[in-house]
Formats: C-alpha cells, sequence, structure tokens
C-alpha cells in the first residue's frame, strides 16, 4: 500500500502529526494508498515556502518560467501511460477516457500558458488633452503593468484530477506566482506523481508545493493563511460559498469554479442522430462527473419519442465494467458516499413520479467482472415524466443520470433552461442558424454549444454565471486573474514652451 507525502520546498514532507486518510479504489472498494491528513501546521510550512520562493520565481524572465513549464509537459506526456492507469485506479474512471482526455489535456494546459506567457503585452493608451481640463493641457501616457499576485492556492475536484489540477497551476506558474496546491482527497494520486516530475525538470525549491488532507482541514487552513493572496477554486456550491464567505473579509483575490446542472435542448430540425450520439456523451461521459454534462434534456415534442427511443437504445448499450478494461464505457463512481448519494437522486426522481427508462439501480455483484464487484457502480440512468421545477431537475448530481422532457415551443424550453439557480454550460441541437443564435444569447449560462458538446479552446473564456461560479478561466482571462494590474500615468508635455531648448 502506497504511503504518499506532501510535497513542500522541493522535498516530499510527511504531515507533522502523521495523520493519513485511506485511499479507496473506486472500481474494488479497496484501500490502495494512504493521504496525508495534513493540518493547519503542514500548510503554514508550504505557504512559508512559497512566500520564500516568490520574490525570485517573480522576477525569473518569462522566457526561463516558460521553458521549465515545458519541460514538465514534456514529461506527463512522457509518461502519459502510467498516469493514465493512476488517474483510472485512482477515480474509477475508464483508463481509455484517462489515456484520451484526461492527461493529454493537463499536458496542453501546461503548454498553453507555458506559451501564452511569451506572447501577451501590456496594455496603454494616451490621454486627450482637450478632454482633459484638469491638467493644463497636458496629455499623458497611462501603461498598465501585470505583476505576479504572490502566493496562491489551488484547489481542486476529484472529477479530472489532474487536468482541472494543471488548469489552475499552470496559469498562476505561468504569470509568475508560487503555489500552493491541494487536490482532492479522493484522488490524490497523479498529483503526487506530478510533483516528481516538478522535481525531475528542475523548479527552483518553494515555487510549487503540494498539500494532501481534507477540505475542512487541510483546505479551511490554507484559505484562510493570511500569506495566500489569492484563491482559485473548482469544486461544490456549498464548498464555493464557504471559501468566499472566509476569503472575501481577507480581501483575497477569488476565482470560483462551481456546480451545475446543464441543459441541453433538442429542437425539432435537428440531425437527431448527431444529437442522439452527443447526448450519450454528455450525459455519460466519465460517468456523468464532468462539471459541463447535460443532466436535463428538453426535446421538441415532434421528435420526443423517436429521440428517446433511440437514446435508449445507445445508452443501454454503453460498456459497464473495470475501468482498467480497455472497451470499458462507464466505470465506477468515485466514492461509496457519492454512490449512495446517487442512488438516492434516482429514489427521489420516482417519489416525484418520474419513470425510470434505462438503468436506475447499482448492478449485482454477479453483473460485474470478479475483480470490481466490491466497487461503486450506478447503471447509466434515464428518467423521464418530471417537471423541470421538481429538485431532481434543481439540484446538481454529478452521476450517469439524465432527464428528459418534451417542450411544444422555444419560449418554453429557454425558460425551463434558465428555471435552475446554475448557469454553467448549455448545449442547443438546431440546423435553423436564426434559432441557434437566438437560444444562445438568452441561454443563463458560461458556455453554450450548438450542435456540440465539450469542444474546448484553451482561449476562451470558461467560466458560470448564477451558483455556477464567480471570475473566468482560460486565455487571456486566467493571464489577467492570476496578475495585479499597475496603472502608471506619464504626463507628456507635448507643447515645448521651453526657449532655451
Ligand atoms: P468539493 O467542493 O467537495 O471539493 C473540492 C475541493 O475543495 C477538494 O479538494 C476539497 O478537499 C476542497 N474543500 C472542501 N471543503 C473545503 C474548505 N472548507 N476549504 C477549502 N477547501 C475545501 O467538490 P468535489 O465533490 O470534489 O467536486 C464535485 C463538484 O465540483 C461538483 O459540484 C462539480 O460540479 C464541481 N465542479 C465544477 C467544475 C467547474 O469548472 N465549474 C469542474 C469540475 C467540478
Amino acid at each position: 500500500m502506497e504511503r504518499f507525502a506532501n510535497f513542500i520546498n522541493g522535498a516530499d514532507a510527511p504531515p507533522k502529526g502523521d495523520a493519513f486518510l485511506d485511499n479507496v479504489e473506486p472500481a474494488t472498494g479497496r484501500v490502495i494508498g494512504a493521504v496525508p491528513d495534513s493540518g493547519a501546521e503542514d500548510v503554514d510550512a508550504a505557504v512559508q515556502a512559497a512566500r520564500r520562493a516568490f520574490p525570485v520565481w517573480a522576477r525569473t524572465p518569462a522566457a526561463e518560467r516558460s521553458r521549465l513549464l515545458l519541460r514538465l509537459a514534456d514529461l506527463v506526456e512522457r509518461d502519459l501511460e502510467s498516469l493514465a492507469r493512476d488517474e483510472s485506479i485512482d477515480n474509477g474512471k475508464p483508463i481509455a477516457l484517462a489515456r484520451r482526455m484526461d492527461i493529454p489535456r493537463a499536458a496542453a494546459n501546461l503548454r498553453f500558458f507555458a506559451t501564452a506567457i511569451l506572447h501577451t503585452m501590456e496594455e496603454s493608451c494616451t490621454t486627450d488633452a482637450a478632454v482633459q481640463a484638469a491638467s493644463g493641457g497636458r496629455t499623458a501616457l497611462n501603461y498598465v503593468r501585470r505583476d505576479p499576485i504572490g502566493v496562491v492556492a489551488a484547489i481542486s475536484p476529484w472529477n479530472l484530477p489532474l487536468y482541472l489540477f494543471t488548469w489552475k497551476v499552470a496559469p498562476a506558474l505561468a504569470c509568475g506566482n508560487t503555489v500552493v496546491a491541494k487536490p482532492s482527497e479522493l484522488t490524490p494520486v497523479t498529483a503526487t506523481r506530478l510533483m516528481t516530475l516538478v522535481h525531475e525538470a528542475g523548479f527552483p525549491p518553494g515555487v510549487f508545493n503540494l498539500i494532501h488532507g481534507a477540505g475542512a482541514r487541510a483546505g479551511q487552513a490554507l484559505i484562510e493563511h493570511p500569506e495566500v493572496d489569492a484563491i482559485t477554486f473548482t469544486g461544490g456550491t456549498v464548498t464555493g460559498a464557504t471559501i468566499a464567505r472566509t476569503a472575501a473579509p481577507m480581501f483575497k483575490k477569488l476565482s470560483l469554479e462551481l456546480g451545475g446542472k446543464n441543459p441541453t435542448l433538442v429542437f425539432g430540425d435537428a440531425d437527431l442522430n448527431d444529437a442522439i450520439e452527443a447526448n450519450v456523451r454528455s450525459a455519460f461521459l466519465n460517468q456523468g462527473e464532468i462539471c459541463l454534462c447535460g443532466s436535463r434534456i428538453f426535446v421538441d415534442a415532434s421528435i420526443y419519442e423517436e429521440f428517446l427511443a433511440g437514446f435508449i437504445t445507445r445508452v443501454k448499450a454503453l460498456t459497464l465494467g473495470d475501468p482498467l478494461t480497455e472497451s470499458t464505457e462507464q466505470g465506477a463512481l468515485v466514492s461509496r458516499s457519492h454512490r449512495d448519494k446517487v442512488l438516492k437522486a434516482i429514489d427521489r426522481a420516482q417519489e416525484e413520479g418520474g419513470t425510470i427508462e434505462c438503468g436506475g439501480y447499482a448492478p449485482a455483484p454477479e453483473e460485474l467482472p470478479e475483480r470490481v464487484r466490491g466497487g461503486f457502480f450506478v447503471c447509466p440512468t434515464i428518467i423521464s415524466g418530471l417537471n423541470a421545477s421538481c429538485a431532481t431537475n434543481q439540484e446538481e448530481i454529478f452521476g450517469p443520470v439524465v432527464t428528459v422532457q418534451p417542450f411544444a415551443r422555444e419560449a418554453e424550453a429557454v425558460q425551463a433552461a434558465n428555471s435552475v439557480r446554475y448557469g454553467l454550460s448549455a448545449s442547443v441541437w438546431t440546423r435553423d442558424l436564426s434559432r441557434a443564435h437566438r437560444v444562445a444569447a438568452a441561454i443563463e449560462a458560461g458556455t453554450v454549444w450548438v450542435n456540440g458538446w465539450l469542444v474546448r479552446d484553451l482561449r476562451v473564456p470558461f467560466g458560470g454565471m448564477k451558483d455556477s461560479g464567480v471570475g473566468r478561466e482560460g486565455g487571456a482571462e486566467a493571464l489577467r486573474f492570476f496578475t495585479e494590474p499597475k496603472t502608471i500615468c506619464i504626463t507628456v508635455d507635448q507643447a515645448d514652451n521651453n526657449p532655451t531648448r
């Protein structure tokens, strides 16, 4: 059984209290490792290391920061196969998915921000004398420096462990901040492996530190540490509210990527086969444990029956099984308690009058391959017959559960789509160009896909409206978040009245 350590000031650091949490393999239910149950003392050591490393890292040329991040990306790619295996074992996701999506995206995140910082320019503008009565007719040149903020706390969830971990730390480091990162206690493995690669890549000690542990203990100690200047968080909305309550009175810069209850709107003129195929992915990829998964499908009544029949057929054909088997399409949910929460949500849907069209249960052990009979599986579940306002359609389930409901008019579909407190993403299926623009504009979400899902260009803003978050990640938005702007205004005396010159 593997025993993990924190990574502080360039070296492994066991937790000071010698306390550990079990790390459980979701597909088997077996304990496979021990994760440091870090406390405030461990967090303080990591933050102090980051604080000490900050002045030199902040002044390190962008080209050198870029070189180290590119080297790290190369090492992630070199170890792609073992990282994909680790991610699959630790999270329960199919290994084919980890190999195709999670690990390549982690390398892409590092590479994207490593090169982005080589192509940025600071802003400047000249103030027109005519509009500046107070300046006595003088003009001024304004330019904006963008300096690193200081020590950044990066807190990530369990669903896309290395993918979301690197999405936060790459821009923070690229901009010249030092980092203390805390992965989810449920999926500590690939972040730990990454620190070995950070060491191999040659990052200076203290620039990139890792703290393991429970959210309420290590996570809370990290966000309330007075030497942490900014917090980037991805996780649940309730946790986000706790973090905001802690950080706001301390005036820390804060970015929150939170939960979702994303709608999919399928109009009568959509390419039905495309829409069905895409919905199988958008509802069930990664067992539905992606914040961007569409969990409420609204279908034009004119094609509802046809859509539902085709969708059920395709979902029933998904292969559920051992995540380490190449052909597996549906793996295990991340933990026993999460599996139980999803099953409870299915029970509630039935109490609310929903009809289970397929799935709706945890497979019996004898339905599973021998190795994974103790695992936390739920069959992909489609539920019909519910209205948009019931709890099933209002609260995030974050598992392989989707509802399908017919609509008669466009306005009704948009209203139902917007009727939740979340606003992360949406997808719209139609071949009518005007409708695509109209509906995309009307939907309250940070990202709207038209005739697609999960097409992610790393340059565009990413984040949620309403209770799905505060701020945006991605591209220039991330570079702005991880820097502190300072405006410098220089008076320029253009009218030269000095005759001696
Ligand atoms: P979570 O909120 O339980 O935990 C996320 C992280 O926060 C973990 O590392 C946890 O240890 C830490 N944490 C918990 N309490 C804390 C505290 N008081 N202080 C500091 N840190 C604390 O979320 P989860 O269950 O790991 O992830 C699932 C949730 O994440 C879902 O709601 C999902 O929608 C959301 N999510 C959002 C996005 C997005 O980009 N918007 C992406 C992925 C997941």
